[in-house]
C-alpha cells in the first residue's frame, strides 16, 4: 500500500469538488487583524461573542493561575492532574447553570462524547436533531445506543420515536451553530417528560438564550464550553450530582486525558465573574443590540446570510475580505447543497461603526436573506 499515493488521489477529490481548505492565520487581539500578513481586516469569524478573550479581569485570572500551579497539568485529574482551580471553576459553572454539580472536559467537543458515549448505552435510543453540531453527531458514533435523527425542531416527529423507545436520550443544539437558530426548548422538555427521556441541551452559543426553564422534575443535562463567549478553552457538563458521579466514572474523554492547563480554568473562572456582573449584563446588551441591527428579530449572534451557490459564497466572501471584513463562506459538507452561506458572528468587541461597515459590505453582495 503506497499510502502517500492514496493520500494524494483522496486530496485530489477534494480539490476537485472545490473543497479544498487550509488554515490561515489571523495576527489578533480582538477583531481586528491581519490575514495572511494581508492588510487588516475586521474579523466576523470568532466565537468571542463577549469580547472576553481580551478582558483584563480574564486575562488577569489567566496568568495567576499560570503562575501558581504552572503551565500544565500533568496528569489526568483522576491521577491527579486536578488542581484546586479545577474544582472550583466546577463550582461556580455549577451555580451559574443552577446545577448541583459541574464537570470540565478538555473541550465541548470532548463533553458531547463523554455525555454520549455515557449514557447512550446498548438498549437506548438517541433522538438527535438533524442540524446538531458534528460533536453531537460524533458522541451518537460513540455511543452503543441506536440513534434516529429527527428532522430540524420537528417535536412531534421526536414524539413518535420517542413512545417506541424504551429508554431514551434526546439531544440537541439550543443554538444551531450554521444557522443560528434555537431550538423549541419547552416543547422538549415536554416530549421529555412525557417519555421520561433524558434531555441533553448543548449550550455552546447560547449568550443571549435561550435559557432553559430551572429547577424542575425533569432530567437534563446542560453541555457547553468555556472556548467561546468564556473567552477561554475548555468544555463542562452541569447535571444533578449522581449524573456527574457517573461521568467523572465512565465518560472516556474525561477519564483518559490530562486536566486541563491552570490558565484555561483561571481564565474561565474570571470569565464567569465578568458575565455574572453588572458589566457582563451590559455586554449581552451591547451584542443584542448589534444582532438587532443585523438581522432584526433574530435569537442569537449567528447571523447566516445566505447565497445559495457554492462558489458565489466564496466570491463573497472574498469579496468582504477585499472590503476589510473577515467573513466565512460555510459550504457542504458542513450544510446542504445549494444553501451556501457566509457565517456572520457578532461580538460585543465589535464597534457600532465596524457593524454598519459590514451591513453596507452585505448589501453590495445581495444576498438571498439575512438571519434566521
Ligand atoms: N457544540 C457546538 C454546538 C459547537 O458549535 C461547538 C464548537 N464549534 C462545540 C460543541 C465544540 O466546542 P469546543 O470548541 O469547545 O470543542
Amino acid at each position: 500500500m503506497d499510502w502517500s499515493a492514496w493520500s494524494t488521489a483522496r486530496l485530489e477529490e477534494i480539490r476537485r469538488a472545490g473543497r479544498m481548505r487550509r488554515t490561515r492565520s489571523l495576527d489578533a487581539a480582538g477583531p481586528i487583524g491581519r490575514l495572511d500578513d494581508g492588510p487588516p481586516v475586521v474579523s466576523f469569524a470568532s466565537n468571542d461573542y463577549l469580547g472576553l478573550t481580551q478582558h483584563p479581569h480574564v486575562v488577569a485570572g489567566a496568568r495567576r493561575a499560570l503562575e501558581t500551579w504552572g503551565a500544565g497539568s500533568g496528569s489526568a485529574r483522576l491521577i491527579v492532574g486536578s488542581r484546586p482551580i479545577h474544582g472550583a471553576l466546577e463550582d461556580a459553572i455549577a451555580d451559574w447553570k443552577n446545577k448541583d454539580a459541574a464537570l470540565l472536559f478538555p473541550n465541548g467537543y470532548a463533553a458531547n462524547l463523554g455525555v454520549l458515549s455515557t449514557f447512550g448505552t446498548a438498549g437506548t435510543l438517541i433522538c438527535s436533531d438533524e442540524l446538531n453540531h458534528a460533536s453531537i453527531v460524533d458522541g451518537c458514533r460513540m455511543a452503543r445506543a441506536a440513534v434516529a435523527v429527527y428532522p430540524h425542531r420537528d417535536v412531534d416527529a421526536l414524539d413518535a420515536l420517542l413512545s417506541r423507545a424504551e429508554r431514551g436520550v434526546v439531544v440537541t443544539d439550543s443554538v444551531f451553530s450554521m444557522d443560528g437558530d434555537v431550538a423549541p426548548l419547552a416543547d422538549l422538555a415536554e416530549v421529555c417528560r412525557k417519555h421520561n427521556a433524558l434531555l441533553v441541551l448543548d449550550e455552546a452559543h447560547a449568550v443571549l438564550g435561550p435559557h432553559p426553564e430551572v429547577a424542575d422534575d425533569l432530567d437534563r443535562i446542560r453541555v457547553g464550553t468555556l472556548s467561546k463567549f468564556l473567552g477561554a478553552m475548555g468544555g463542562f457538563v452541569a447535571a444533578d450530582r449522581t449524573f456527574i458521579d457517573l461521568l467523572t466514572n465512565k465518560a472516556r474523554p474525561f477519564i483518559f486525558t490530562t486536566a486541563a492547563s491552570p490558565a484555561d480554568c483561571g481564565a474561565a473562572r474570571a470569565a464567569l465573574e465578568v458575565l455574572r456582573s453588572e458589566e457582563g449584563g451590559a455586554l449581552v446588551a451591547r451584542l443584542a443590540a448589534h444582532v438587532e441591527r443585523v438581522a432584526p428579530g433574530h435569537p442569537s449572534p449567528i447571523v447566516p446570510v445566505l447565497i445559495g451557490d457554492e462558489a458565489a459564497a466564496v466570491r463573497a466572501s472574498e469579496h468582504l475580505v477585499r472590503k476589510g471584513f473577515l467573513v466565512p463562506a460555510i459550504r457542504p459538507p458542513s450544510v446542504p447543497p445549494g444553501t451556501s452561506r457566509l457565517r456572520v458572528t457578532l461580538s460585543a468587541a465589535h464597534t457600532d461603526e465596524q457593524v454598519e461597515g459590514l451591513l453596507a459590505a452585505l448589501q453590495e453582495i445581495e444576498p438571498l436573506s439575512i438571519g434566521a
